[in-house]
């Protein structure tokens, strides 16, 4: 600070309006016979400024830092995520070529395979939506679904993966219209549902997983409910980020990406809706339940437009007349693909 009898320092003051403000000061200091400081004489400019932009540089340079690290541990569980399933095709390919496989060995193994497949193929299109969404090239097509549509689907789809694990499912449907048609983009509702449910399912070991929906004003509310493992509080708003969940540290994680409810909010949101979470984790020690229910809301853009049987049936007809018409040129440019 002092440097043969002269002093350099920044100092916070107060303006006359009682606004702060940082000086640089330039100073020599006075001294008395006895060579002790008696007071100071220089200049002083205003260095709010400069100040204010060091900090912002410092914020800026801790967030990019921040946004590295969670992009290293994004890319650390994405190669993970990748290199299992294919560990699993590779390995289990290897083991098919044993002549004397037994038919039930052969069929474990090439069990493997698809799932592996599988959850290669769930991973790589996550990749794909997710830059899609980054790019803003994703696109919404707005047409008209009948709500039960997809619900049927969970219902079929979902239900041996349902058995399997021994947990109950429930639709509950709290509109007392016979049918509920609205105008929006069909394949983003069945993924966002897919979504839900899949996670449900994933983080459920026992109990049930109900899905509802009601009509909330111009809105539709849809809930997944389940009697999971639950999710802390402090990550409630994480899981929805793109980078945050992937966060290595993550316990609760089990297989899977990390991309699915971030891609399932970028959904929501386009199709002009909110997607929120309740949860309460399970605390096995003290024997405290979990559980956890998604909301997400739809726009009914014109309200419900309720529709008879009649002119559904006429509408399916005509879709499956046009399917059975057409004719398909299937090109393929790999040998596999192409078997
Ligand atoms: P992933 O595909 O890895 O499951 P998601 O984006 O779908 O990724 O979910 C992010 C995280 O949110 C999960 O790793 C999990 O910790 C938590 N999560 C999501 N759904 C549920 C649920 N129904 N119950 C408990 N935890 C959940």
């Amino acid at each position: 600070m002092f440097d043969r009898g002269s002093l350099h320092i920044d100092t916070s003051e107060l303006r006359f309006d009682g606004t702060q403000m940082w000086v640089e000061g330039d100073y020599i200091c006075l001294y008395d016979s006895k060579g002790s400081i008696k007071g100071l004489f220089g200049t002083q400019h205003d260095i709010t400024e400069r100040k204010q932009l060091i900090e912002d540089l410092i914020i800026a340079k801790e967030q990019a830092e921040q946004s590295d690290k969670l992009k290293s541990a994004f890319l650390a569980n994405m190669s993970h995520e990748i290199r299992t399933p294919m560990n699993g095709i590779l390995g289990f390919t290897e083991f098919l070529k044993e002549p004397n496989l037994s038919g039930e060995k052969q069929q474990k193994y090439i069990n493997i395979i698809q799932k592996s497949g599988t959850r290669m193929l769930n991973i790589i299109n996550d990749i794909v939506d997710i830059s899609k969404i980054e790019a803003g090239l994703m696109e919404v097509d707005f047409k008209e679904l009948n709500i039960a549509e997809p619900i049927k689907y969970i219902h079929t789809f979902f239900k041996p993966e349902f058995e399997k694990k021994g947990l109950q499912f429930f639709v509950k449907n709290n509109i007392n219209e016979k049918e509920i048609i609205i105008k929006t983009d069909r394949e983003k509702i069945y993924a966002i549902l897919i979504n839900l449910i899949k996670n449900a399912i994933k983080y459920t070991n026992e109990g049930m997983i109900e899905l509802s929906y009601d009509n909330k004003g111009d809105f539709l509310e849809f809930s997944v409910k389940d009697t999971g493992i639950g999710i802390p509080k402090d990550r409630q708003e994480a899981i929805f980020e793109r980078f945050i969940q992937a966060d290595i540290s993550d316990k609760m994680a089990r297989q899977g990406a990390g991309l699915g409810l971030s891609i399932t909010k970028a959904y929501v949101e386009m199709l002009g809706g909110k997607i929120w979470v309740e949860s309460e984790d399970e605390n096995t020690i003290i024997g405290k339940k979990g559980g956890s229910t998604f909301y997400f809301t739809i726009p009914c853009n014109t309200g419900p437009i309720i529709k008879t049987n009649d002119q559904k049936t006429k509408f399916t007809k005509t879709i499956e007349n046009k399917v059975e018409k057409l004719k398909i040129l299937i090109a393929e440019d790999d040998e596999a693909s192409s078997l």
